[in-house]
């Protein structure tokens, strides 16, 4: 989508601290980290948010989730925390599918 924040860093014309990337995937740093390590993974493509996971996206959801499970292996991350936050309420401030990997702390619960 033109406007949005996450699909001008999948297109690179807004600079991210990447971590991986490839044709259908990103990860990159969160620019205010709320853990010692706080990275994003994203899908390239334009989804809203964890509502609007479908039978004709949700590939590309699967492989997000490899995607964290080998990228929190290959930092020797065995604690970590997946969020997705969906919706204003629930705190979306980037309305992107994006799935925030947290570690290097202990992770209170429940959320607040
Ligand atoms: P959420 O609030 O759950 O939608 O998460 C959006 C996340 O994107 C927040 O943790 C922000 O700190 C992060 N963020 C916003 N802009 C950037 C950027 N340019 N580079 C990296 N992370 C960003």
């Amino acid at each position: 989508m033109e406007d949005c924040l996450f699909c001008k860093i999948a297109r690179g014309e807004i600079p991210s601290n990447k971590l991986y990337e490839d044709d259908e995937l990103l990860a990159f740093y969160d620019i205010a980290p709320q853990a010692p390590v706080h990275f994003l993974v994203i899908p390239k493509q334009h989804i809203e948010s964890c509502g609007k996971i479908d039978g004709d996206n949700s590939a590309v959801v699967a492989k997000a989730f490899e995607l964290i499970a080998k990228l929190t292996k290959e930092n020797g991350l065995e604690s970590f925390r997946v969020v997705s936050n969906c919706g204003e309420e629930a705190g979306q401030s980037v309305p992107h599918l994006h799935f925030h990997v947290l570690a290097g702390r202990s992770l209170a619960w429940p959320p607040g």
